[in-house]
């Protein structure tokens, strides 16, 4: 079977090649082992006889090499089942067999020099003439003086080996299956891999081409679970940003056509002549008021571009972010007055921290403004200073219409409103996070729908000692009117 290039090819012969290798190892050695267990057993068994014939030598003292009818005696005597008794004078010329055949050449294997020295050996080889590997092993017997006979048995190893062979093939038979098992194993797992992956494939090319409502289905598991869902669920942020988007750019145009729209009908107007001059003065204010609104919108909109390029710079000084803090309240006083509603600063601290103050004002303006946006009628806006070691936390808090969780987790986003009828472009808190965060800062914000909304800003105080001084004197800077 052929299988082409990729992880499938790698598992399976990564699998294969592991199991392989250690079957053999398995295999070689078992039989190696087995081999010796079985030599072993036949040549300790000669060797048990052999000693045992040399401890009844001594009623066999044969008077001379000539005696056959002493020597076949002797052979009688010791002979072994199954083996061949050999009886070779010291030169290795046999005198007699148990098989009876006569054996011309003289005999100098390993085990015969071996037993002329004291020693008891085995001796495997082919046997002279029979042509079967055999098993040789041999003792001198002597009666100390005159004679020394060598006993020699002989035994064939065919039956044993045919007994390793028919080991070996099973050994080898089990090993295949084992190899199949594992092939059929090692592909199984392959696939499981290689075909999700390549399901993931295809969906993500789809998805490259800018179809995003595909999505990746099965129930994959672990990493590729992890993928397919990270890949769902990019598909579908993808879906959200370009929806966001695309109401940016509905609320936008709206935004920008309302001021546009009053704009032209009171130039019109005023164009038409035979206005008094009270008449004409409002129609100039308002004609200012939307195009400061329209000029607002678009420096919105740069800044936003600015912080998405990363080229937004901040120009660093000391800032009192008490004094910072007083000034917005007094920027925001007439929009504040006109619901009724009251924003007061509740802490006596001074924070000085080392920032961009306009951007810095930028954020709180933003945040209180979201915060006099959002109260109701009369309400109440509290803003809190809290000092800690290396920060100053900076609360907004209202009580007014409150979020709702799920769009907690969203009202950061760029061009995210909940409801788009209420102005804006949905950009402002999207800008203030980056903001705080250039600072190196963080913005938190806590809500209960119905409740109101806390705006937490959290920004580092210069290294070394806390400054805690102000430039402002107490008790006039919380005089802001109906604020304070
Ligand atoms: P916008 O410039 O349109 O106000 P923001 O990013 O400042 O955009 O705010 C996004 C949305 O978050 C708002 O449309 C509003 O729904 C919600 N939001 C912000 N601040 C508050 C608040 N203090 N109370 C309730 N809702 C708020």
């Amino acid at each position: 079977m052929i299988i082409k290039k990729g992880i499938r090819r790698q598992i399976v012969l990564h699998y294969f090649l592991v199991v392989f290798i250690a079957l053999l190892l398995i295999e070689v050695i078992f039989l190696i082992a087995l081999r010796s267990y079985y030599y072993d057993t036949v040549y300790n068994h000669m060797v048990n006889h052999i000693r045992t014939a040399n401890d009844f030598y001594q009623p066999f003292r044969l008077t001379s090499s000539d005696n056959v009818n002493q020597l076949s005696e002797m052979v009688r005597h010791f002979e072994l089942y199954n083996t061949e008794l050999q009886i070779l004078n010291p030169a290795g010329q046999v005198l007699s067999t148990s098989t009876g055949f006569e054996i011309e050449q003289t005999i100098k294997t390993s085990d015969v020099t071996q037993a002329l020295a004291g020693n008891t050996s085995r001796w495997i080889g082919k046997q002279q003439g029979t042509g079967q590997i055999v098993m040789a092993v041999s003792q001198s017997v002597s009666n100390g003086f005159e004679n020394t006979y060598i006993l020699r048995y002989v035994t064939s190893l065919e039956y044993v080996n045919d007994k390793l062979m028919k080991m070996t093939l099973f050994a080898v038979s089990i090993g295949a299956a084992v190899l199949a098992i594992v092939l059929a194993f090692s592909i199984g797992l392959a696939n499981s891999i290689v075909k999700p992956l390549n399901n993931i494939t295809t969906v993500s090319a789809q998805m490259a081409k800018g179809k995003f409502n595909v999505r990746i289905k099965g129930d994959y598991k672990y990493e590729l679970g992890e993928l397919s869902s990270t890949l769902n669920y990019m598909a579908q942020e993808i879906v959200r940003s370009n929806q966001v988007k695309d109401d940016f750019i509905s609320s936008i145009s709206h935004e920008l056509r309302t001021p546009l729209t009053s704009i032209k009908g009171w130039s019109e107007t005023l164009d038409s002549g035979g206005y008094d001059p009270e008449e004409t003065k409002i129609g100039m204010q308002i004609i200012s008021k939307e195009t400061d609104r329209l000029i607002g919108l678009v420096e919105e909109l740069l800044d936003f571009s600015k912080l998405q390029q990363n080229e937004m710079k901040l120009v660093k000084g000391i800032v009192n972010l008490r004094e910072l803090l007083q000034e917005i309240m007094l920027n925001l006083w007439t929009k504040a007055e006109k619901k009724g509603v009251q924003i007061k600063l509740e802490s006596d601290e001074k924070p000085i921290i080392y920032g961009d103050v306009n951007r810095l004002k930028q954020v709180f303006l933003n945040i209180v403004d979201n915060a006099v946006k959002f109260s109701h009628e009369n309400g109440v806006i509290n803003l809190y200073f809290a000092m800690e070691e290396k920060f100053v936390i900076v609360t907004v808090q209202d009580h007014g219409i409150g979020i709702s969780d799920e769009h907690l987790r969203r009202v950061k986003d760029r061009f995210f409103q909940v409801n788009p009828l209420n102005g804006g472009t949905g950009l402002g808190l999207a800008i203030t996070q980056q903001l705080v965060e250039l600072h190196g800062g963080t913005m938190e914000m806590e809500s209960e729908l119905g409740h109101g909304t806390a705006v937490i800003v959290k920004l580092p105080l210069p290294e070394g000692k806390i400054p805690m001084a102000g430039g402002l004197e107490n008790g006039e800077e919380d005089a802001a009117g109906p604020m304070a």
